[in-house]
């Protein structure tokens, strides 16, 4: 039987091997990068992710790795505090939510489908230039251009991120992805825990400038500082072009937070301690007609690039992996899988990516922000009731596919 190709050694690549490999579906990953590096900084695993891959077996290397985050904290730019609810397994979830470092998780992915599946599955230095609707792909040596054999598969999967050549041969007037209008500088900070340690704590809009926090790797040092994760998201016309490791530069975006001293944390102090800083524009696509043609089709980012407003992107790459499996498994004919496939994650990603433009959970900061006029309240309670927050973060959860009543089926 011809193998699954698989284009992309991402978090959604990745996914798909290791399913495919469990469903005992052969399959190969060909990658365009000549080696694997850790990129980018931070991510969440929310319980629908952490589902999937605590069946891989990975729950207890990410849960050492990374910090079983307990909760959600959001504040309004003076530091007064707004909403808190309780994140993963302190919510009851049967699941935990894992923050972590985007590079520890990739590399485990990366040495349990070596392990699982072989090196000779995963080609390093291979970029697709495109696919045929018959499962072929053609490839060019990364380094040199080189033209290498074409491979021919069952099926060609899509897994290559934003800048997808296959989505780009099958839409060719799309364009590049489409700016938000807020800018990101993400970066981490080596520091003693903040409200405990554990919190993934949400702060200030746009229109000013919002801040989010949270830990990814425990007790790095002596002291028991934590390697904290932080972005900045500031509302501008000015960006470039989205590219995994552009570095950030501080001046850029330290005046709209240069007040923020916090009787929890010194923002300036903390963001002027980091180790590193790297800028990216916040941008997503359209959600697309189709994604399957003949024996080829889309996952993950290449299918859906959505913003980073829900911590979603990579848990729905693994949805979409898990889904693409069980369909594979479960049909001798693949083209038709691919239809089941698409039917069951179209529509399904696409809300999410229209969620998360309009009313992703920090839709709670934006709310607050237009009510007060982004000024300080003298009570909470008075600006917004408890029940109106949680309708935006459970309408978010249904839609994402993390309610925590649906995962439990
Ligand atoms: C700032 C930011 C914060 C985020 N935070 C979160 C979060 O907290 N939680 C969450 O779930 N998601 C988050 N995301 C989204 C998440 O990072 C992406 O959705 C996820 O990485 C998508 O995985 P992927 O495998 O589809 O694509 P990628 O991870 O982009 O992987 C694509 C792979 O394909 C390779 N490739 C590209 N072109 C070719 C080619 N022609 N041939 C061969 N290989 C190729 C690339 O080198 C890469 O290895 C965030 C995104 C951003 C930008």
């Amino acid at each position: 039987m011809a193998d699954v190709l698989i284009i992309g050694a991402g978090i959604g690549g990745l996914a798909l091997g290791l399913m495919l490999e469990r469903a005992g579906i052969p399959c190969r990953i060909f990658e365009a990068a000549p080696e694997i590096k850790p990129l980018g900084v931070g991510i969440n695993l929310l319980p629908h992710a952490m589902k999937e891959l605590g069946a891989l077996g990975l729950e207890e290397t990410l849960a050492g790795q990374g910090v079983l985050t307990q909760k959600a904290v959001f504040f309004n730019r003076f530091g007064q505090l707004i909403h808190q609810e309780a994140l993963g397994r302190a919510a009851g979830y049967g699941w935990p939510q894992i923050s972590i470092h985007r590079g520890d998780l990739h590399a485990s992915l990366v040495a349990e489908f070596v392990q699982r599946a072989g090196g000779e599955r995963l080609l390093l230095g291979w970029q697709c230039t495109g696919a045929g609707e018959d499962g072929t792909a053609r490839f060019r040596r990364t380094e040199t251009g080189e033209t290498l054999p074409p491979q021919r598969g069952s099926i060609v999967v899509g897994a290559d991120g934003i800048h997808s050549a296959l989505r780009k041969q099958l839409y060719p007037e799309e364009g590049e992805p489409i700016y938000s209008g807020v800018n990101m500088w993400r970066g981490v900070t080596r520091w003693p825990p903040i409200l405990g340690g554990a919190a993934m704590i949400r702060c200030g809009w746009f229109t000013h400038a919002k801040l989010v926090i949270y830990p990814i790797r425990n007790a790095i040092d002596g002291a028991g500082r934590q390697l904290v994760n932080w972005v900045v998201e500031i509302a501008t016309p000015r960006y470039e072009r989205w590219n995994w490791a552009r570095a950030g530069r501080l001046a850029d975006f330290i005046g709209p937070v240069e007040s923020w001293h916090f009787d929890w944390l010194d923002v300036p102090e903390f963001l002027r301690r980091a180790d590193v800083a790297l800028e990216y524009p916040m941008v997503d696509k359209d959600p697309l007609p189709r994604w399957s043609f003949g024996r080829m089709t889309l996952l993950g980012d290449a299918a859906h690039p959505m913003y980073p407003r829900g911590s979603n992107g990579a848990g729905q790459a693994i949805l979409d992996a898990r889904a693409l499996a069980d369909c594979l498994a479960a049909s001798a004919e693949p083209v038709a899988a691919l239809a089941v496939y698409e039917e069951r994650r179209r529509e399904a990603t696409a809300r999410v990516v229209r969620t998360n433009r309009s009313t992703p959970p920090d839709a709670i900061l934006g709310e607050v922000a237009k009510r007060t006029g982004d000024q300080p309240f003298r009570s909470i309670d008075e600006v917004i009731s408890r029940d109106e927050l949680l309708a935006i973060t459970d309408a978010y959860k249904r839609v994402a596919g993390y309610e925590k009543e649906k995962l439990r089926q």
